[in-house]
């Protein structure tokens, strides 16, 4: 088994249950995610009986970065997965720190009208030593400490989400990757149940839905997912969410030409969103050419975002990172594999 796909709690099991301490997790874990060392021989206070039942039964495997593409605000990796599946994640260079965009699929079977990573249709969920070995491969690969992660790549997280509240485990934990929920964000496109499930568990970790309509006739057009949750129901479950964590949530929300930037939805979208603990993020979209689908304008975007003002919403316009490299997520890997619909 990858030592990746242990949360702290499941090596602890796992020493026990073959006779060893529940101390040892915690000494191997030191190991390998604050001295960065790979080798169960090199762990100097670990019996020889233990390491060699961990060479025996565990092994170490990182991703691979097989492409780059950098910009000065953003740098897009293209991974490769054991099964030579491949992923991708993007690195933001953020006033405050780095931070990075992860993946939790291989493909996603959600099919968002405007979105390239739709287009790979899911092949299978990310194991937790690929979402772990994201973070560890680009911060070993940059040299850097990454200080929050969005989960907002290639898939929908709350489709793999027993993997993701295990990546929540390890990435919080203090003595793993260790970084403050706050600095967590994960982004569904509005599994209803899912939203329930996450807001019970009660965490710190950031929520964010990816809207982008302010109606159901208009995101039932773009989001085949309102078929099956309508916007009503996800804005109950994320009030839901606000009553049980009183954390603020963030409504995506790309700006389509000619789809929803009328006024009539800046005025719709402010009526939804009026008086609760939600912020939105006006994206502009990045244009691909796989689909009809066109950016709004600068003016547009401006007026939406006045409307939005002027009804007292809290609301930014998303600083665009990626527009340079491959655009929006899905389109490095579909680049590369040459991916028609
Ligand atoms: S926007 Fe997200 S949920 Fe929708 S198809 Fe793309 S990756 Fe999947």
């Amino acid at each position: 088994m990858n030592i990746y796909d242990f949360t702290l709690e499941e090596l602890e099991s796992f020493l026990v249950s073959n006779g060893f301490k529940k101390f040892n997790a915690t000494q191997i874990i030191e190991w390998i995610y604050e001295k960065n060392v790979k080798d169960f021989n090199l762990m100097t206070n670990l019996s020889k009986k233990l390491i060699s039942f961990l060479n025996e039964k565990i092994y170490f495997e990182d991703l691979k970065v097989i492409k780059v593409e950098k910009s000065t605000l953003a740098n897009k990796y293209l991974l490769e997965l054991n099964d030579n599946n491949k992923i991708e994640c993007v690195l933001m260079n953020h006033d405050y720190g780095y931070s990075l965009c992860v993946s939790s699929q291989v493909g996603c079977n959600m099919g968002c009208a405007f979105c390239e990573s739709g287009r790979l249709k899911k092949v299978r969920d990310l194991k937790l030593s690929e979402l772990v070995g994201q973070v560890l491969c680009v911060s070993n690969y940059e040299k850097v400490r990454i200080s929050s992660i969005v989960v907002m790549g290639i898939g929908e997280p709350f489709d793999n989400f027993e993997n993701i509240k295990r990546f929540i485990s390890v990435v919080t934990n203090n003595k793993m990757i260790n970084i403050g929920q706050r600095h967590l964000t994960i982004s569904t496109c509005g599994l209803v149940p899912k939203i329930y499930e996450f807001a019970d568990l009660e965490t710190g970790v950031n929520l964010a839905i990816s809207l982008h309509a302010p109606n159901n006739e208009i995101r039932n057009r773009i989001m085949k997912v309102n078929r099956a949750y309508k916007i009503e129901e996800v804005m109950k479950a994320l009030d839901y969410y606000i009553s049980k964590t009183n954390r603020r949530v963030t409504i995506e929300y790309i700006m389509l030409n000619g789809i929803n930037d009328s006024d009539e939805c800046a005025i719709e979208l402010s009526n939804l969103v009026k008086g609760k603990l939600m912020y939105v993020n006006l994206i502009p979209y990045n244009e691909t050419s796989h689909f009809e689908l066109k950016r709004s304008n600068d003016f547009k975007i401006k007026r939406f975002y006045d409307i939005l003002k002027s009804n007292n919403i809290n609301v930014t316009i998303r600083k665009e990172m990626g527009g340079n490299l491959s655009a929006a997520c899905g389109q490095l890997r579909a680049n590369q594999e040459g991916c028609e619909k």
